[in-house]
């Protein structure tokens, strides 16, 4: 297989951009987009129909940034509103797909397309967010990335929900509703400590280590 540019594969590649709410997915999402046009290769974004937070259609970041996207309902529609010269395709809010995203980036791939996912790994509970843990075990490239805890300046791997009366998985919301944290200010962990009590590893007490430390951002 030839390797070209910065050691995409010509037969196509996955790319996969996950971490909490806040840590700049859609950022790096944009950011890859836009190198890729100045390079002239033609890209298509998706998104899920779902995500109409900001803006009907398009990809906007936290931090305002803007790329016109197609919402789509099924990930099959993705196959059916690509151009032939289509070199990339970028998916936002990867999470909110059903498992048949797996198929159609698979395909893409296969198809000789740069497929760069951006997503939450995680759901506000800690869990693997739908198709999001298989598509981080078939992609050729992952950047795993963080934002900062809202409570002690830490590096955040995590997506706590503020709003403790909805219990559903998906609710989709802004920071209104979410917060990123660390692991340490994350209060679900209630599960792991009970059976942490069994054993002879004590649970530490994060907190008391998190004041005072030194962050590399
Ligand atoms: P994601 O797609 O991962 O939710 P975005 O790319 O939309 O994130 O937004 C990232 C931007 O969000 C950052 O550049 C920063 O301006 C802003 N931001 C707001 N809250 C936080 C936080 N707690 N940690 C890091 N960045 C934050
Ligand atoms: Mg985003």
């Amino acid at each position: 297989m030839s390797v070209f540019g910065g050691g995409q594969f010509f037969g196509g590649s996955i790319e996969v951009i996950c971490g909490p709410m806040f840590s700049g997915k859609t950022e790096e999402l944009i950011r890859r987009i836009r190198r890729a046009q100045i390079a002239r290769q033609k890209v298509q974004i998706f998104k899920p129909a779902i995500d109409n937070r900001y803006h009907e259609s398009d990809v906007v970041s936290h931090s305002s940034q803007t790329v016109c996207s197609m919402p789509v309902q099924d990930p099959m529609h993705i196959l059916t509103k690509l151009y032939d010269s289509t070199r990339i395709v970028a998916l936002d809010e990867v999470q909110f797909f059903d498992d048949s995203i797996i198929k159609v980036v698979s395909k893409l791939a296969r198809r000789g397309c740069r497929v760069i996912c951006a997503g939450l790994d995680q759901d506000y509970q800690g869990r693997p967010f739908g198709p999001i843990a298989h598509l981080l075990a078939i992609a050729d490239r992952v950047d795993k990335i963080q934002a900062i805890c809202t409570i002690c300046g830490a590096p955040a791997t995590k997506t706590f929900r503020t709003d403790v009366e909805h219990k559903e998985q998906v609710l989709v919301g802004e920071s209104n509703l979410y917060d990123a944290r660390c692991r340490a200010h994350c209060d679900y962990f209630g599960e792991e400590d009970d059976l942490l009590s069994y054993s002879n590893i004590g649970v530490v007490n994060n907190n008391e280590n998190i004041e005072g430390r030194l962050y590399e951002h």
